[in-house]
């Protein structure tokens, strides 16, 4: 079979890089008639052995650090292929000389990794034939060995994504029947021919039915809204926007059910009217601070600041003290259906479809948003930056 060929087979083998490592190292073995290879391959600062062929059992462990001193530390940096004699020792039969060819695996100047190939002293020496023949087999096998990666990636990718599909239907279809279930035991029990109610029950059994009602309204609306934004169907009615107007609105609105928590706002006196869409960016208002609400079971103050970022543009930031964000999570957040994986958001009613609207409604809005923290436990802030006039992406 010739290296081409050998390649092409690599490169269609499946995701999974391990048979893809050990095709290259058998392959390159074969084609330079050596003894034995290794290939080891960088993970952080370490080059680590990831498959081997024609080594006697154990003989890897060992091998690898004295490897690491005779041939790495030449190779490792430089990136060039060295041809040494080395001899192993403590490896019975394995203990004669051998000549070591070593190439480094690369993909777009990135040192993936490097392969050794032993060949007896007595086979001869290597000649610039067999560099250049496996310097082209290990170019065409370091594509092969990205490519794995990047399919491995993707199917990871895939996976995590049907998971969290998955993981979104049951949270709807709870987030659905809770309600229903509610409002019809409520609704069973104000309509018992046997009972009669003080009227103080009454209303607050009512509360509860519409508080309930809204909850639902409010999950069918982010339903709707997300086939929207995913068939690209979403208006704009741009007009004038007064957000500091709309942020008390939300905070008037989600105050009374907020008796733990002290609402803020700040803006200063001169901040801008602007361009936009009111009713969405009011939407977007109240998904941020009913989350900081929500994810600060413990109460406290949440703040909402408006700031001038010169002329052209301003940023809004509600800033809450509760359950803080776990670093690396502060993109992941808003995508769809994303919830964290901790015990809050589980005891949190939601669906992972908040941030991910209002990030569209920020983006729709020709603006950006970002969440910071400094670590669970340690209070969220998002910030949301509008132009001052409307550019709707
Ligand atoms: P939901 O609240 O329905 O889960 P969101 O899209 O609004 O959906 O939020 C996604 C996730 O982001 C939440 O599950 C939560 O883990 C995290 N999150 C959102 N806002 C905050 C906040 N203010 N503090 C901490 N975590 C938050």
């Amino acid at each position: 079979m010739t290296h081409q060929s050998r390649s092409a087979e690599i490169a269609a083998t499946v995701a999974d890089p391990a048979p893809v490592l050990q095709l290259i190292v058998v392959s390159a073995v074969e084609i330079l008639q050596g003894a034995a290879g290794v290939i080891a391959l960088l993970e952080g600062e370490h080059l680590v052995p990831r498959a081997s062929y024609g080594l006697p059992p154990g003989a890897l462990t060992n091998l690898h650090p004295r490897l690491d001193r005779v041939i790495l530390n030449v190779l490792g940096q430089l990136g060039e292929q060295v041809s040494v004699l080395y001899l192993p020792s403590g490896f019975g039969d394995w203990a004669r000389r051998y000549h070591v060819l070593a190439l480094p695996m690369q993909h777009s100047e990135q040192l993936l990794g490097v392969i050794y190939v032993f060949r007896y002293v007595d086979a001869g020496g290597f000649s610039d034939r067999d560099l250049h023949v496996l310097d082209v087999f290990a170019r065409q096998a370091s594509g092969a060995l990205q490519q794995a990666r990047a399919t491995a990636d993707m199917l990871a990718e895939k996976t995590r994504l049907e998971e969290m599909q998955n993981t979104f239907v049951s949270i709807v279809s709870h987030e659905l029947q809770t309600p229903v279930a509610i409002i019809k035991s409520y609704a069973a029990t104000l309509a018992r021919e046997d009972a009669t109610w003080p009227p103080e029950t009454i209303q607050r059994v009512s509360h509860n039915i519409e508080d309930e009602c809204d909850r639902l309204h409010r999950l069918i609306t982010d339903l709707l809204d997300l086939s929207r934004i995913q068939a690209g169907r979403v208006a704009m009615r741009v007009g004038s926007v007064d957000l500091a107007q709309l942020t008390t609105e939300v905070v008037d609105q989600l105050a009374p059910r907020s008796p733990r928590h002290s609402l803020r706002t700040s803006f200063p006196a001169n901040f801008p009217i602007i361009r936009g869409d009111a009713d969405q960016l009011r939407r977007a208002l109240f998904n941020l601070v009913q989350n900081a609400i929500k994810y600060s079971p413990n109460g406290g103050e949440v703040l909402v600041v408006g700031e001038l970022m010169g002329a052209a543009a301003v940023i809004v930031r509600v800033i809450d003290h509760g359950s803080g964000i776990a670093p690396g999570e502060e993109e992941r957040i808003f995508e769809r259906f994303h919830r964290s994986d901790n015990r809050l958001s589980r005891g949190t009613a939601g669906v992972g479809l908040g941030l991910y609207i209002t990030r569209s409604i920020v983006e729709g809005h020709g603006g950006r948003i970002w969440a910071e923290s400094d670590g669970p436990g340690r209070g969220s802030v998002f910030s949301m930056l509008l132009p001052v006039g409307a550019t709707p992406a």
